[in-house]
């Protein structure tokens, strides 16, 4: 199946960089844009450029004068006791020249691809600029200063009124998009993430469910450390077509990220290449089947930026694009050029070997584990679908 689908991308997206020697790096989008290039997969009218973000926009979910901070911090005007209070200027999210417009820009990135979906003529859009979930209502934290997907969402329900279904695969718990809905019955998060017991930002509880009138509305699957594709994709799969079923959103909005591969340096999750091909096609799945293809996808974490971001991300444009994954062999002018410039080799194929990580001694465990955080995660969706068989019986 082909659909219409927008690629916002800006060479500037790269401006969002806290320091050389920082995890966080954009260079993963530009590479990624020039894979599906050296695929063939990206006409230039696809391409959309990012719109940047103003005050309003920000507004949506940050203080005024956490956005104030922001620009302050930006002009080299913010003093360390005022960063430390708004969480800019720590060792994470050191502050650098003109952070506002560079984090503003991701945020407007994500608002094109909104309003492509939703105003223009597209099924699915794709930033991979953003995707910055862990930012706070007056807080930067975890590598994100403005938290794009929270943004968006809040655009989307002010400007449309859709029912939004937000589902957060990035091996940390998005707790800064469940922060700004948990008491929200129109948005509805799912995230599944590393345990918080030894990771960032250690929240993420299969207990933290909602609050008032938004009980029920969010979900945490917090899987075991080593976590392999098979569980992973066991437990994730079935948590998100009984949410979607459960809720019946009217657009999905994923954020990617790409740090539950086992390469990841920052995580201790066992992915390969098979859990960043399936989760792409199971959100274009549940796309149709419930949002007539409303779809909007999102970057997010991803610290090897050389043999897992760009194979991971490209797989959702195509899978956007062509409704197909890419297989065989990387493009050989890619990886010479790439390899100039990496650390180590890079991956020969977009599949992974099997062998790539040695043997999970305790892999029955995990998966036991896993299924038990599944069960506990979806008991009040499940409890709610027989309370309802129940009611419409009657
Ligand atoms: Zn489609
Ligand atoms: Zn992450």
């Amino acid at each position: 199946m082909t659909c219409k689908s927008a690629f916002i991308y800006s060479d500037k997206f790269t401006n969002y960089q806290f320091a050389n020697d920082h995890p966080f790096n954009q260079l993963r989008v530009k590479m990624t844009k020039e894979l599906l290039d050296a695929e063939y997969l990206l006409n230039e009218a696809d391409i959309l450029t990012p719109k940047m973000a103003n005050d309003e926009d920000l507004a949506l979910v940050h203080d005024r004068q956490y956005i104030d901070a922001v620009k302050k911090a930006g002009n080299g005007k913010l003093t360390p006791e005022d960063g430390w209070e708004y969480g800019l200027g720590t060792e994470d999210t050191p502050m650098f020249p003109n952070m506002h417009e560079a984090a503003a820009l991701l945020v407007g990135g994500t608002l094109t691809a909104v309003d492509a979906v939703l105003e223009g003529n597209n099924k699915h859009a794709l930033n991979l600029g953003g995707g910055l979930h862990h930012g706070f209502k007056r807080k930067a934290s975890g590598f994100c200063i403005y938290n794009d997907c929270a943004i968006a969402i809040k655009y989307i329900r002010q400007k449309y009124n859709l029912r939004i279904l937000y589902v957060d695969t990035d091996a940390h718990h998005g707790d800064g998009v469940q922060s700004v809905f948990y008491d929200d019955p129109d948005v509805c998060t799912l995230s599944i993430h590393e345990t918080g017991r030894y990771l960032f930002p250690g929240t993420g509880n299969v207990n933290e469910r909602g609050l008032k009138k938004g009980y029920g509305y969010s979900f945490n699957l917090p899987v075991d450390a080593f976590t392999e594709d098979e569980s992973f994709l066991e437990v994730y799969s079935s948590a998100l077509r009984e949410i979607a079923e459960y809720f019946r959103p009217d657009i999905i909005v994923t954020q990617n990220g790409a740090d539950a591969h086992c390469y990841d340096p920052l995580t201790h999750l066992c992915s390969t290449m098979k859990t960043f091909e399936t989760i792409p096609l199971l959100a274009h799945d549940v796309a149709h089947e419930y949002c007539e293809g409303r779809w909007i996808a999102l970057g997010g974490g991803g610290y090897d930026i050389w043999r897992v971001v760009p194979r991971a991300w490209a797989q959702i444009w195509s899978i956007m694009h062509t409704g197909e994954i890419i297989k065989g062999d990387i493009p050989a002018v890619w990886k010479l050029k790439w390899e100039r410039e990496a650390p180590c080799s890079l991956p020969p194929k977009w599949h992974d070997h099997p062998g790539i990580y040695k043997e999970i001694p305790r892999k029955a465990e995990i998966t036991e584990k896993n299924v038990k955080v599944l069960t506990q995660a979806l008991q009040y969706c499940r409890n709610y679908k027989t309370f309802s068989n129940i009611e419409t019986k009657k």
